[in-house]
């Protein structure tokens, strides 16, 4: 329950993030990113305020391995697409932060353009606990920055573990970098990676290595139509770009514009989004069910219950109804 006071505030602190004021924005965010009970209340309201202002924007994500360069790309795309009038938001979905305790994506200091760029805001990833929180945090900020008036926003990921999952089950459109000088640049991606992306970039296609370049990308590009098949409906262009020197970066970005559009000529982004809300939806009780599981009293039922499907005494399904009936 939230008091009188709180919604007040909360009405004050919507009506600011509407108006796109910067500093109502990070406290907004802050919020959203508060584990404490009162904040997630006050979050829960001010998003709701929020809702029917987001939605609006280009949500994309973009992953690449470490040093493939993402904040590089990101740096310059965003700054092209300030100049031609947009307002860029640049999130970040990093699981590892919550191990290392320092954030590495999004880090402003990784695109020092974007980050005094009035028209953007660059947001470190959360560095609160699980993927599954991290990833909580960065939906509902993207939401704030939508109602901010942001209409790029630019998810960033590492190829680390299930990362790039949850950032394409939260964004429109999935742009994969990728090198042609790490040897077969098909072995540095993992087949996954390949079906998710929906537009794929060889960066770095400069200082001598266009050719290189050029031929990686037909080599992916043939990979992919024999992974995908010729009649998929969307064949995920393969091209070729340089953050580091603003080369074809506006042919990236016409191809994602294309793949926005081919969905929204299809009825695909209502439904796309449609599906991700659900998901969300289902992420979430997953996650509160498995955060419920690790509290003292039902810890101790877990251990002895794994021990004895272990010795033998209880099937795992038996021990499954144990486990379930301690939650309560
Ligand atoms: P990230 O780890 O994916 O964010 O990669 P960075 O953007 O930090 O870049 C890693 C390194 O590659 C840095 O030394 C960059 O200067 C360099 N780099 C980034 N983009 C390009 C590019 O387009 N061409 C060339 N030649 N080097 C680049």
């Amino acid at each position: 329950m939230t008091t009188r006071r709180e919604s007040d505030h909360s009405t004050t602190l919507a009506a600011d993030v509407l108006a796109g004021k910067r500093a109502a924005v990070a406290r907004a965010i802050t919020l959203v990113e508060s584990k404490r009970a009162d904040h997630r209340a006050q979050a829960q309201e001010l998003l709701r305020e929020l809702l029917p202002h987001t939605g609006k924007s280009m949500r994309i994500g973009i992953s690449g391995v470490p040093g493939v360069g993402k904040s590089t790309f990101i740096d310059q795309l965003g700054t092209n697409l300030t100049a031609s009038g947009h307002r860029v938001a640049v999130l970040a979905v990093d699981p590892s932060s919550s191990r290392t305790g320092g954030s590495i994506l999004g880090d402003k200091t990784r695109m020092q353009r974007l980050a005094v760029d009035e028209n953007a805001f660059v947001r470190p990833s959360p560095s609160a606990g699980t993927l599954g929180g991290v990833a909580k945090a960065t939906r509902e900020t993207m939401l704030v920055m939508e109602a901010a008036g942001y209409d790029v926003v630019l998810v960033e990921t590492v190829g680390v573990g299930q990362s790039e999952y949850v950032v394409s089950g939260m964004v429109d459109t999935f742009l994969f970098l990728t090198l042609a000088r790490t040897g077969d640049s098909l072995q540095g991606m993992k087949r996954g990676i390949l079906e998710l992306a929906d537009v794929i970039a060889v960066n770095k296609a400069d200082e001598h290595h266009e050719d290189e370049a050029s031929r990686a990308a037909r080599e992916l590009s043939g990979a992919l139509r024999l992974l995908r098949g010729e009649d998929e409906h969307w064949q995920a262009p393969v091209v070729t770009c340089s953050g580091l020197h603003d080369i074809n970066l506006d042919n990236v970005w016409k191809h994602v514009r294309r793949h926005r559009a081919w969905l929204d000529a299809h009825g695909g982004l209502e439904r796309k989004r449609r599906e991700q809300l659900v998901e969300w939806t289902r992420a979430m009780v997953r996650d509160r069910l498995l955060a419920r599981l690790d509290v003292p009293g039902v810890r101790a039922t877990v251990k002895h219950a794994e021990a004895a499907v272990l010795s033998g005494k209880l099937t795992p399904d038996e021990a499954a109804t144990c486990i379930l009936d301690a939650l309560g």
